[in-house]
């Protein structure tokens, strides 16, 4: 299985930097094994598409309405991502959880709105650190996750990703240990197999939280984490170049 590497840039770089960044990663890519995408603010898609059209780097949002079209005031749509060149759409971030009180039922209906739409969903899961010192960091990451897979019909082992985060470890600069990842990672394709059965060894697992160039490899290498989604290191090209190289 191909290893993913998501970048997550948050609310970070207007249009036109992502544009400027873009042309520098082109330049600079390395060989890698890996599929590179950039899960960018909705309004830079376009011209990153436009800027990454013969390149082997796909795109995606960063967020999904759970709805089709309609009286959304300031929503996304999953056509409307898909017409401007999106591939994926991160669901159920933890910020998005923490700031914009999404719970595991609204970004099941992300992710279902995603599939619908024709893209792949990203679903993020993870404890606080609160969890994680009671040592209850399994049941309640699983819980999350079929939580939030409740309203996923999964036809297909590329339909969907799951994000294994957790949320001490996001931006703070402490890693899980790559054996703390792996037993996550482990746990969740465990539990993917009660979901979806014969897909579930082929679902793209990631891990997520203070990834590094330094770091990315030894976090992959273990047996059921297949890439990482980075967010402060995805930000400079010469850190992407150096993640991607190192898988
Ligand atoms: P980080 O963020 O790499 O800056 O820890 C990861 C994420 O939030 O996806």
């Amino acid at each position: 299985m191909k290893n993913l590497l998501a970048l997550n840039w948050k609310m970070n770089k207007t249009p036109s930097e992502a544009v400027q960044w873009a042309k520098e990663l082109r330049a600079a890519l390395p060989q890698t094994s890996a599929e590179l995408a950039i899960m960018a603010p909705a309004i830079a898609l376009q011209g990153l598409s436009l800027e990454l059209k013969d390149s082997p780097v796909k795109l995606g949002a960063q967020d999904i309405s759970a709805h089709e079209s309609g009286a959304y005031t300031g929503e996304i749509s999953a056509a409307m991502l898909k017409d401007v060149g999106a591939m994926y759409a991160v669901v159920g971030h933890s910020e998005r959880r923490e700031y914009h009180g999404e719970s595991s039922q609204i970004v099941a209906a992300k992710a279902a709105a995603a599939i619908a739409g024709g893209l792949v969903p990203i679903i993020c899961v993870g404890e606080g650190l609160d969890v994680r010192e009671k040592g209850e960091q399994v049941a309640y990451t699983l819980d999350q996750l079929r939580d939030s897979l409740s309203q996923v019909p999964v036809l297909g082992a590329d339909q969907i990703v799951i994000a294994y985060e957790p949320v001490w470890a996001i931006g703070t600069g402490k890693t899980a240990t790559a054996a703390d990842a792996g037993e996550m990672a482990d746990a969740i394709r465990g539990a993917l197999g009660g979901l979806y059965r014969e897909y579930a060894d082929g679902v793209r697992i990631l891990y997520g939280g203070s990834v590094k160039p330094a770091n990315i490899a030894e976090i992959c290498a273990q047996t059921n984490v297949n890439g990482a989604l980075v967010g402060g290191a995805s930000l400079d090209v010469a850190s992407v170049v150096g993640l991607a190289a190192a898988l």
